[in-house]
C-alpha cells in the first residue's frame, strides 16, 4: 500500500470515529470527542475543521456561550441535520407506514396511510407504495432527489438482493417486486429488509457500534420472527432471507401456518396459533387473515393467570415451540445473547417456563453456559427507527468518511 492510500485510510477511519462518536453522543465538545475516540486533540481539530467546513457538522449554538472564534475546543460540535435525508417505509398489512429523518436523526415527519394490500396485484403493491412517497415530499415540499435513500421493512419472507417481497402475511399475491419499480417510479434509491431485521438493527444502533457479539432477536405476536446479529453485523443471508425463524418447522406436517404450510413454529407460539390451541380447534383450521385484536389476547391472558386449563395449555405450547427452535438455533450459533420482544411478551410470564425448559432439554449445558436470555418491550417505533438507524450508520461508515463524498 503507498503512503498516500495508507494516510487515506487512516483519515477515513478517524473521520468515521468522530462521525459515529457524535452520533452516539448527540453533541458533544472537541475535548470529549477525544476521549470519546481516543485520538489526539490535535487530530480531532484537524478532522473537525474539515468536517464543519464540508457541513457535515455544525456548531451547537445552544451550548451556553456565543463562540468568539471558531474551532474553540469547549463549544459543542453536532451532526448537521441538514446534510442529508433518509427516509424509511413499513409495509404491514392494510398499513404503508413513512418515516423522514435528516441526518442528525431528528425525525422531520412521519405518516400513515390505509391500504387494502391484501387483495392488491404484485405489480401495484410497488405503484401504490410510490404515489404514497411522491405525496409524502410533497407535502414536505421535498424534490425526490433530496432524499438519500429509502429502507422499507416488510413482515415476511423478502429476497433483499433482487429487492422482491417473496411471502408476506399483508399480500395475497407472491414473488412482489418493490425495490425496482419504486425506484423508477419515484427516482429515489431504496432497499428492502425483513422487519425483525430492522428491529435488530435498531437495537445495535442503541447500543453503539461497540458491541461485537451474536445476539438473536426474537420477535412474537401477530408473527414469530428472528433478527440475526452475528459479530456485531445483522446477518441477511446469501438472499437476504436469513433467520426464518418462525417459519422454521417444529412439527412435520403439523398446524397450518399463515405461510401455507404445515407445522411451522409460528403457528404454535404466535397470537393466532395460541389463541387456535386455547379454543380447542383443529390444527387445520385456517389462521385468520387479520392481526388477532389485542383485548383478545389480553383476554386469554388474564384466563390463563386464572388458571383457566385450555389458555395455560396454549401458552405452555407456545413456549415449547420457541425453546425448542431456540435450542436448534444455539447448537448451531453460541450467541451470547438472546433478546425477546413484541407485543407477545406480555404474555412472557406464561410462556417463560416451558422455553427454558425446552432449552434446557434441547441443548447441551457447555453451550448454554454464558448464553444470556433478556427480553426487552417493544416500541411501536423499533421498525421505523431501526430502518432508519441503519441508513444513518452506512451514511457515516460508507459516504461521509471519505473526504470525496
Ligand atoms: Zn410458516
Amino acid at each position: 500500500m503507498t503512503k498516500k492510500a495508507d494516510s487515506d485510510l487512516v483519515r477515513r477511519q478517524n473521520r468515521h470515529l468522530v462521525l459515529e462518536a457524535l452520533r452516539f453522543a448527540g453533541k458533544a465538545p472537541r475535548i470529549e470527542l477525544g476521549r470519546l475516540t481516543g485520538l489526539s486533540l490535535a487530530t480531532i481539530t484537524s478532522i473537525t475543521t474539515q468536517l464543519l467546513n464540508e457541513k457535515l457538522l455544525v456548531e451547537d449554538s445552544d451550548s451556553g456561550q456565543v463562540p468568539f472564534k471558531r474551532g474553540r475546543p469547549s463549544v459543542d460540535l453536532r451532526l448537521n441535520p441538514e446534510a442529508a435525508l433518509v427516509m424509511a417505509m413499513k409495509i404491514s398489512i392494510d398499513k404503508f407506514e413513512l418515516a423522514l429523518t435528516g441526518y442528525s436523526g431528528n425525525r422531520v415527519a412521519h405518516e400513515i396511510r390505509t391500504e387494502p394490500t391484501y387483495n392488491l396485484p404484485a405489480d401495484e403493491a410497488a405503484r401504490r407504495a410510490s404515489r404514497f412517497i411522491l405525496d409524502f415530499l410533497k407535502a414536505q415540499n421535498l424534490e425526490p432527489a433530496r432524499i438519500h435513500k429509502i429502507g422499507i421493512a416488510v413482515q415476511g419472507a423478502v429476497e433483499s438482493g433482487i429487492g422482491h417481497l417473496m411471502w408476506s402475511p399483508a399480500f395475497k399475491a407472491q414473488d412482489i417486486p418493490l425495490v425496482e419499480p419504486i425506484k423508477r417510479l419515484t427516482g429515489i434509491t431504496c432497499e428492502l429488509a425483513n422487519d425483525a431485521n430492522m428491529i435488530a438493527e435498531g437495537l445495535m444502533a442503541r447500543e453503539h457500534y461497540q458491541y461485537k457479539g451474536t445476539t438473536a432477536v426474537i420477535f412474537t405476536g401477530y408473527g414469530v420472527g428472528m433478527g440475526l446479529v452475528i459479530d456485531g453485523k445483522t446477518y441477511h443471508g446469501a438472499t437476504g432471507a436469513a433467520a426464518e425463524f418462525g417459519h422454521m418447522n417444529h412439527i412435520p406436517h403439523g398446524a397450518l401456518c399463515r405461510c401455507g404450510r404445515a407445522g411451522c413454529l409460528e403457528a404454535y407460539a404466535s397470537d393466532y396459533g395460541i389463541l387456535r390451541h386455547a379454543e380447542g380447534l383443529p390444527d387445520s383450521v385456517p389462521p385468520p387473515l387479520n392481526a388477532v385484536e389485542p383485548s383478545v389476547m389480553a383476554a386469554l391472558e388474564t384466563a390463563a393467570r386464572r388458571g383457566d386449563k385450555n389458555a395455560l395449555g396454549a401458552y405452555q405450547n407456545a413456549g415449547e415451540a420457541i425453546g425448542y427452535g431456540l435450542a436448534r438455533m444455539i447448537a448451531i450459533l453460541n450467541p451470547d445473547r438472546i433478546m425477546i420482544s413484541g407485543p407477545g411478551l406480555k404474555a412472557f410470564d406464561l410462556i417463560e417456563p416451558s422455553i427454558m425448559t425446552a432449552i434446557a432439554e434441547g441443548v447441551v449445558p457447555a453451550l448454554r453456559s454464558k448464553l444470556k436470555i433478556e427480553t426487552m418491550p417493544m416500541d411501536h417505533d423499533m421498525i421505523m427507527s431501526g430502518t432508519l438507524d441503519k441508513l444513518l450508520h452506512e451514511l457515516d461508515r460508507e459516504v461521509f468518511s471519505r473526504a470525496d463524498h
